[in-house]
């Protein structure tokens, strides 16, 4: 990279970010770790304790029942915002609610059930196991056709390989717009444009992308999308997940869980489902407040730093992550397992070595730099822009590197643990 790879270049960038003040808005306990896995769950904001105990001690001890009176639109409130700052969407398309697969299953099985007449449905085949899996049951339970077109495992889906895919019989194409593995990164006008050529309707999933690259949901004209707000958004472990429905789609599509929440008039308490014409249609039932209300202070940094911002800091760190790698990982037997350029990134690097797991546990026992392992022989290097450092990534590296030379790893034993 322009500069050099020296740690005097790091601490160049470092002195030049932007972004350098938020990290001290985030919990950091141990000085010495280093945290390259914010993509799987994003580092604690220091505000959400503060606000979490004010739910807790005045929300539900004082208030009580009360509280429902403001707790009640807070899905839709956050999923403004969310719309506004970092989806690209228009206020009154995005609501926060139950999990992503939860939140895939409902969107999919809505659009399905709107086109009747096609039976098929598209998807990665490398894409994260539980879309794989949501998809797999409900074209069973359906009797549908689901495709699973081949994807380069480091460079992700061509688009020549989904145009030829995209016929009459497509109802829905599933894709991540970032891939969890590799970090691939996808051109969501294009396929969109692809999918409404053929009549087909596309399912994003954002869960890699949400608060680490820019989404332009309304502009690309995107049907449906849903996501993460643990990972880049850093709304804490299980952290209830957002879905979008395009305006123009709400009142056509019905989702499969008739929860009382989607109901016109809720507490009238109606006799027969009838759901509301808006995005309120795709809740089914009471939220886990205490998880939505960390979304607010965590959603608030992402705000005030803007994606834009974001993303910029995040692809000098892709660039700085692939420069040291290539110059000091290549010869321990490292090769590139991302798409080369970070453009055609998200946020996060993969790296192919055949021991990658017994070095990813020993990187984290013994030189305190968490990444994480991902099936087969993948080491994913995730540093989230908002709280990390140039020089931070440039010490990660080069603890791996004396790690991997020292061959401190080998002793390890090279059974997976039950959570990689
Ligand atoms: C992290 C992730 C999920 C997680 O789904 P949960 O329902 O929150 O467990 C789903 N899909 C993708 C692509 C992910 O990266």
């Amino acid at each position: 990279m322009n500069g050099g790879t020296t740690r005097e270049a790091a601490e160049r960038l470092d002195a030049d970010d932007p972004l350098a003040a938020f990290r001290g808005r985030f919990v950091a306990t141990d000085p010495e770790l280093i945290y390259l896995d914010g993509n799987s769950l994003g580092r604690l904001p220091a505000a959400t304790p503060e606000l979490l105990r004010g739910v807790v001690e005045q929300g539900w001890g004082d208030g009580l029942v009360r509280s429902w009176e403001s707790w009640i639109d807070w899905g839709s409130r956050l999923g403004d915002r969310l719309a506004e700052h970092v989806l690209g969407a228009r206020p009154g398309e995005v609501v926060i609610s139950d999990s992503t697969s939860v939140n895939l299953f409902k969107l999919a099985a809505a659009a399905l059930d709107a086109a009747p007449d096609r039976g098929t449905v598209l998807m990665d085949a490398e894409d994260f196991p539980t879309n794989r899996y949501v998809l797999q049951g409900l074209a069973e339970q359906r009797g549908l056709r689901l495709r699973r077109l081949r994807s380069d495992l480091d460079g992700g889906l061509s688009l020549d390989v989904l145009r030829s895919a995209l016929d009459g019989d497509v109802a829905l194409v599933v894709l991540s717009l970032v891939s969890y593995r590799s970090g691939a990164l996808l051109d969501m006008a294009a396929v969109n444009e692809l999918a409404r050529a053929a009549g087909a309707r596309v399912l994003w999933d954002l869960s890699h992308a949400a608060g680490a690259v820019p989404v332009e949901l309304a502009a690309t004209g995107a049907d449906l999308a849903a996501g993460c707000t643990y990972k880049y958004l850093n709304g804490g472990p299980g952290s209830p997940a957002f879905l979008y429905v395009r305006r123009e789609l709400q009142a056509a599509l019905r989702q499969p869980i008739w929860g009382w929440y989607g109901q016109r008039d809720m507490f009238h308490m109606g006799p027969d489902y009838d759901p509301v014409p808006s995005i309120e249609r795709f809740l089914v039932s009471t939220p886990p407040l205490l998880s939505l209300a960390a979304i607010d202070p965590a959603l608030a940094l992402v705000e005030e730093a803007g994606v834009e911002r974001i993303r910029a800091k995040g692809l000098l760190l892709g660039q700085l992550v692939t420069d040291l790698a290539e110059e000091w990982l290549t010869p321990l037997g490292f090769r590139p397992a991302s798409p080369a350029r970070p453009e055609q990134r998200g946020s996060h690097v993969s790296l192919h070595h055949p021991d990658a797991w017994r070095i990813c546990q020993t990187l984290a026992s013994d030189a305190r730099v968490v990444c994480d392992y991902r099936v087969p022989d993948r080491l994913r290097i995730g540093p989230s822009p908002l709280y990390t450092g140039f020089t931070e990534v440039w010490d990660a590296v080069h603890r791996l590197r004396e790690v991997v030379a020292r061959g401190a790893h080998l002793s390890r034993p090279a059974e997976l643990a039950r959570v990689t």
